[in-house]
């Protein structure tokens, strides 16, 4: 096999052995495996290395000789310059079917278990789907505001409304905050001059309400032409509901900043999930696909088989959406999260639904059970559902002591899923494992696993 470097371009005829973890195509070389974007199982063409990374080959497709039957025309203009999705140009049938198998290798290799991984549930349409669209505001080449998606793999702004899998309602609102902008001439932040004010632009939208919430990120609390910017754009949107102001100061990646302030409106917007109402602050984690939400709820409360005996508790719980429909079929539901925007939410929540047996902690989720667990608590039913990097191995330590007869463990992670699951299985065994698609177009799945106590 010829030597390459990681600066040295090598090109070679491959074919795509399978997807990786994020999607990308598998590619054997030699005794190597380049990672190309792009290129389905079965596929073969010319092959080119154009870097490493962390010791990983990447490469592209030069030409394509033998196309998958799975390949479909992209129908997105943007698809291959916006890095927003994959998979617009693969079969969703496929994409559905990489997901199931890819949590089953992730289980094998990562908790030593084979166990059979259900058919992932998926759309009937996988489109425009997302209830949360989060776009960047940048300069053109000709230093005009843009507003849309970062470009593949860099922090350059590509001016796009109109999305494929975006609810459809964010674009007037997309365009009409583009056009505000350009007009008045209020300057965006520029990362590398640290000189502007407008930094980002949020929208989410409520699946069940006509109700929108839109959140502007800027750099400090005052901008030129704020009052100005706020009423034309009220009067311009009345579709949206609420306005907020995030102020972020620090120069980093993350969006939201500490301070808000409510430019009008109440601050939040209400959305229903399997008959319960739920209210969202900004702040607040609230699942991106709301149509899938019910279906991966619904199987979450159907594997914990509650009688209305039980104490259950939502761990990581957000805004208390899988605690509160756990609550109807339960004798006293406790759940616990650490963002105390979302428990307040929660708590409201709780409230309106007129959920008296429900009780929301502002706690780190892993503190919380090594309390329980140190007091020997009872605790029949514990839904875990953490953000994609897992839970703790303290976390799991104490779920051990507690001894729930059922874990309900919804995962946005496959691997710290698999990973968790493995401190487990010395007296828990996997009884259901069902993928859930919340995440069409993209490399992301969620999944849920039904683990039950061994006698
Ligand atoms: N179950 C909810 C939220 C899941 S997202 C839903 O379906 O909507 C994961 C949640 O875990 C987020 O709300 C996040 O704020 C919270 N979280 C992250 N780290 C935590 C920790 N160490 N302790 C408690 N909660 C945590």
């Amino acid at each position: 096999m010829p030597k390459f470097s990681s600066r040295s371009l090598e090109i070679f005829h491959g074919t795509c052995r399978s997807l990786s973890y994020l999607g990308l195509g598998e590619v054997p070389y030699g005794d190597k495996l380049v990672y190309v974007p792009d290129f389905y199982p079965g596929e073969a063409g010319e092959i080119s290395i154009d870097y490493k990374r962390n010791g990983q080959f990447f490469g592209s497709v030069r030409s394509l000789e033998k196309p998958s039957s799975n390949r479909i025309p992209s129908l997105c203009p943007y698809f291959g310059t916006c890095g927003g999705c994959l998979f617009q140009d693969y079969s969703y049938a496929a994409e559905l079917q990489h997901k199931q198998r890819l949590i089953q290798n992730q289980l094998h290799r990562l908790a030593g278990v084979d166990v059979d991984v259900l058919p992932t549930l998926g759309m009937e349409e996988p489109l425009h789907y997302r209830n949360k669209i989060q776009t960047h505001f940048g300069l053109s080449s000709t230093m005009k505001p843009t507003l849309g998606f970062y470009r593949q793999g860099s922090h350059e702004v590509i001016s796009i409304s109109d999305c494929r899998i975006q609810d459809q309602r964010a674009k007037p609102i997309l365009e009409t905050v583009l056009q505000l902008v350009s007009e008045l001439r209020i300057p965006v932040y520029r990362e590398e001059k640290k000189q502007g004010y407008l930094r980002h632009f949020l929208i989410r939208t409520s699946w069940k309400k006509e109700e929108i919430l839109a959140v502007l990120v800027t750099k400090q609390k005052d901008f030129p032409y704020k009052t100005e910017f706020v009423s034309r754009f009220r009067a311009a949107l009345p579709q949206v509901t609420t306005l907020v102001q995030s102020i972020r100061k620090q120069d980093d990646n993350v969006i939201l900043g500490d301070q808000e302030e409510i430019l009008y409106g109440p601050g939040y917007i209400e959305d229903e999930l399997c008959g319960l109402t739920f209210r969202i602050s900004a702040k607040s984690f609230y699942q991106t696909n709301p149509l899938m939400t019910e279906v991966l709820y619904q199987t979450a409360i159907s594997f914990a088989d509650l009688t209305g005996e039980e104490v259950v508790l939502d761990a990581y719980s957000g805004i208390g959406t899988i605690g509160l429909l756990a609550a109807k079929h339960a004798k006293k539901v406790l759940s616990v999260e650490s963002v105390p925007e979302a428990v307040k939410d929660a708590k409201e929540n709780a409230e309106r639904n007129g959920i008296h047996h429900f009780e929301e902690v502002v706690d780190d989720a892993t503190h919380y059970l090594q309390q329980m667990a140190a007091r020997k608590a009872l605790l029949d039913v514990l839904f875990m559902d953490p953000p994609r990097k897992g839970s703790t191995p303290e976390f799991l330590e104490a779920a051990k002591q507690l001894r729930p007869k059922r874990i309900i463990y919804v995962s946005c992670g496959p691997s710290s899923l698999a990973r968790d699951i493995k401190l487990l299985l010395d007296i828990y065994q996997i009884e259901m494992v069902q993928p859930v698609d919340l995440f069409p177009r993209t490399e992301h799945v969620e999944t849920v696993v039904l683990l039950q106590l061994k006698v």
